[in-house]
């Protein structure tokens, strides 16, 4: 940082090119594209890809709302689409039936799916690669909480046409301010973006070849960057280590999120399902009291955003992204979480789930009613 800052270079350069390089030989893709942020890397992806006005596209009902606003951003419709109940990820039968109606009931042209990576997990992109291939959709990937995860040898940010990251603090890779990359195998896809990032610059920025964004990720950024990625892969050991604990201690508890064989998540969070909103809402102060804080990843699925209420009419129900909405809850999760704290959390969750577990005797009838 006191490098860039006495060389007086503050916007791209060699810091940012190094960066971009490091990050495409880390995914495993020809190229890396670093950008202002997560959202603006979803922005110039879909740009990229031509998609506009009369398209749909297709989003998991479950994420952080920049994913569908990106799409309704360059004038797109996004289409919800619901979550496997275990893994928080976009359900691919749900995504043919929904991709299907799409095209027997509406005037739109099904162009993309963006799959999130979501809290860490690689999407079910051994599914979704081929289906989308044999339904002529291109595949964005949201990893902007993927970073660092991996199928089998191939690592996150290598599986969609396009795929983006976010470095915004809170994600497994974060710098001191915003931040986001892009990453494809295309040649020309990533001359594109590298135009859309500085205002569609042709053979300079004052040579406009078509409209662009400012959209560079600052050179301060790639210096920090450049530091943690050398703790990158240790701080990748470490939240599995602590994940690995609070399976452990929660296994039975509380629903625990599943990783599929062969999957590596990073853990961006550690997020489980209590019984019911009201057990949430217990757990949660427990915390609190405990000076311990939590958060609910997320309260609202995209269908009930109020920004989406114009599109409802378009969408199908999402039953299970509408009830992890309500009983989800985001643990303590980082690379310097302590054992005792892990145990600690898990301890009180526990205590809290003891009531209901006594409510029911063998024959299913509720005991505490009449013991009342
Ligand atoms: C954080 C996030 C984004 C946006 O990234 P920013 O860098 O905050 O703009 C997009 N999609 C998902 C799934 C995210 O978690």
């Amino acid at each position: 940082m006191l490098h860039v800052a006495a060389s007086g270079s503050y916007i791209l350069g060699s810091p940012v090119e190094e960066l971009e390089r490091q990050l495409a030989d880390y995914v495993g893709v020809r190229h890396c594209i670093a950008c202002s942020s997560g959202t603006d890397a979803l922005l110039m992806s879909l740009m990229a890809l031509g998609i506009g006005p009369d398209d749909a596209v297709f989003v998991p009902d479950f994420t952080f709302f920049a994913t569908a606003e990106a799409v309704a951003r360059v004038g797109a419709t996004p289409i919800f689409i619901d979550v496997n109940k275990e893994n928080y990820n976009i359900d691919v039968e749900d995504l043919a039936r929904k991709l299907e109606h799409v095209r027997s009931h509406t005037e739109f042209r099904p162009v993309a799916v963006i799959a999130v990576d979501l809290f860490g997990l690689p999407a079910d992109y051994p599914v979704l690669r081929p289906f989308c291939q044999q339904q002529g959709l291109r595949l964005i990937e949201d990893g902007a909480q993927g970073f660092g995860g991996a199928i089998g040898g191939m690592k996150a940010c290598a599986f969609g046409d396009i795929a983006i990251t976010s470095f915004f603090p809170s994600k497994p890779l974060g710098c001191m301010g915003d931040g986001g990359a892009l990453f494809t195998d295309d040649d020309g896809c990533a001359e594109l973006l590298r135009s859309l990032r500085v205002h569609g610059k042709g053979i300079d920025k004052y040579d406009n070849v078509r409209l662009g964004l400012n959209a560079r990720l600052d050179t301060l950024q790639a210096a920090v960057l450049q530091v943690k990625m050398q703790h990158f892969e240790a701080e990748l050991q470490a939240v599995e280590e602590v994940a690995q604990n609070y399976n452990t201690l929660l296994r039975g508890a509380v629903g625990i999120p599943a990783v599929p064989t062969g999957f590596r998540s990073s853990w961006a969070q550690y997020t489980v399902r209590l019984a019911s909103q009201a057990v949430r809402d217990n757990v949660r102060k427990a915390l609190e009291n405990n000076g311990i804080a939590s958060a609910v990843y997320y309260p609202r699925t995209m269908s009930e955003q109020p920004a989406f209420a114009g599109i409802c009419s378009l969408q199908q129900p999402c039953p299970v992204a509408e009830r992890l909405a309500q009983t989800v809850l985001s643990l303590p999760m980082h690379p310097y979480l302590r054992e005792e704290e892990v145990q600690q959390v898990a301890n009180i969750i526990v205590s809290k789930q003891a009531p209901a577990a006594h409510a029911r005797c063998s024959s299913g009838c509720t005991i505490n009613n009449k013991i009342r």
